[in-house]
């Protein structure tokens, strides 16, 4: 392809506060339809919106976790336009003066790490929701998310490519999961995003004529929707045909955009000053708290992993994806010597049994509980196969792993008189594979490791019965 890829994101982020932005009414997904609405968030006349102190706390620390300045002087303006979601007709949002302004994120996508500049964030309160119901030919509406606090937050075109958009999203997700402002569960639309993606030939300065697509539900929809869209543009520009500025709906199932409306300008919304509610003037050191009360963020919790515990940039990069992995191996950590292990426990095991719980379920073991089945491993107790299986039944039961291998009888064997007899048993009744091993065929000793292991229930000491083995059968030669 002959063309460069300029994408910029707008990514919606709607705020964990316990109710919404103007009123009193619960911020909580799912409920009948209109079960948490008033007044106020339903926009009957002459009601009046009382701000959520909450909402702007989680906008300041959202800015100053993604490195923007925070506007000491801030306004709400109304931006108009008509839809059934919209029952006032206007969307209190910001226009020229939000909360905050160029910030930045760092994002590494594969071997290189480039800056994405953030244009600002500010705070808006979200539309209702249209049920296209199966009852009949008609379109329902639900006003219960009609008023829950969103933060809008907008890039620079500073993407090249939809793996880079991918790795931001990506990121993004993992800050504002840290920050706490918001739970960004994109299947019960918490993180939404609108991709803006143009091409330009190479070398070109100026940007082409960019689309702007919506309804993009997830990140694995958001990169087909990218890789459809490159594939359009180019087509139309290698036919020399121009690309239309427009708003277009993305169908994942069809795997397919198509126009919703050309694109309108900001003077289309007429954005004036809300006059129903005041400037927000924030002191400088509320903002200083705010930053204070910001957690170990996942760049700053990877170079500690780094530095502290001398894990590698890919392991660290993986742990601290997700806070609540990176929190447990961070308490875990506190117990166990070696973190390399740990490191290996937590990516390997308690990853694939978090998966296998369903995406983001929470990690059901007591850190104690890892930590004491590392050191019964260690001590050489237990065997590596039964730590293994140890810790699948702690992963149910919770319990205490030293409990479950006192009542299951999974004491490693570590006794050489014992396994020692076993193994020239084993060494007796096969001289074939005596004769392979001697012939310099190492299978024969996974062979015979097997069966020793098979003998005792995978619980004989793998380093103890290796050794035993290596001196009956070179005793033999
Ligand atoms: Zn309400």
């Amino acid at each position: 392809m002959d063309y460069e890829v300029v994408i910029g994101l707008e990514v919606h982020a709607e705020l964990a506060t316990k109710s919404k932005i103007f009123c009193g009414c619960k911020n909580e997904f799912g409920g009948e339809p209109n079960t948490h609405c008033c007044p106020v968030c339903s926009g009957h006349p002459g009601v009046l919106p009382v701000l959520n102190r909450q909402a702007v706390e989680y906008a300041v620390k959202a800015g100053l976790a993604l490195n923007c300045q925070i506007q000491r002087f801030s306004k709400f303006d109304r931006k108009n336009y008509f839809y059934p979601d919209l029952p006032k007709a206007y969307q209190i949002s910001q226009f020229d003066l939000p909360f905050c302004k160029d910030g930045f994120l760092d994002v590494r996508a594969g071997e290189k790490t480039s800056r994405v500049r953030i244009n600002r964030i500010h705070l808006e309160e979200d539309a209702g929701k249209l049920v296209h119901s199966e009852w009949g030919s008609g379109t329902l509406v639900d006003y219960n998310r009609c008023g829950v606090p969103l933060i809008e937050i907008v890039t620079e075109p500073d993407m090249r490519s939809p793996e880079e958009a991918l790795a931001f999203l990506e990121q993004l997700k993992s800050i504002l999961k840290y920050s706490g402002v918001s739970d960004c569960k994109m299947e019960q639309g918490s993180l939404r995003c609108d991709v803006n993606l143009s091409l330009r030939p190479f070398g070109q300065a100026e940007f082409g004529v960019r689309s702007e697509m919506k309804n993009v539900n997830s990140f694995s929809a958001a990169f087909r929707a990218m890789n459809y869209e490159i594939k359009r543009q180019a087509k139309l520009l290698d036919e020399g045909k121009p690309v239309e500025q427009e708003t277009r709906r993305w169908d994942d199932q069809k795997g397919m955009s198509f126009v919703m409306r050309t694109k309108e300008d900001a003077h289309d919304y007429r954005y004036f000053p809300e006059p129903d509610l005041v400037p927000v003037v924030l002191e400088q050191d509320y903002i200083e708290s705010l930053r204070a009360s910001l957690p170990e963020l996942p760049a700053a919790r990877q170079a500690r992993y780094l530095e502290e515990y001398g894990l590698s940039e890919y392991d660290a990069g993986q742990l601290v994806a997700e806070k609540e992995v990176s929190d447990f191996f961070d308490a875990c950590a506190a117990l166990c010597p070696d973190k390399k292990e740990l490191c290996n426990w937590v990516l390997g095991e308690v990853l694939r049994k978090r998966k296998e719980a369903g995406e983001e379920s929470p990690v059901p073991l007591r850190p104690e509980g890892l930590a004491a089945l590392l050191a019964l491993y260690r001590e050489g107790r237990i065997s590596q196969k039964t730590a293994r299986d140890v810790f699948e039944t702690m992963w149910t039961t919770g319990e205490d792993p030293a409990a479950i291998v006192e009542r299951e009888g999974l004491a490693q064997n570590n006794d050489a008189g014992e396994l020692g007899g076993l193994v020239r048993e084993l060494v007796d009744q096969n001289p074939q594979a005596v004769k392979d091993f001697l012939g310099g065929n190492t299978k024969a000793m996974a062979f015979f490791v097997g069966q020793v292991m098979k003998a005792t229930k995978g619980k004989a000491n793998h380093k103890l019965v290796n050794e035993l083995l290596q001196k009956e059968l070179e005793s033999r030669r």
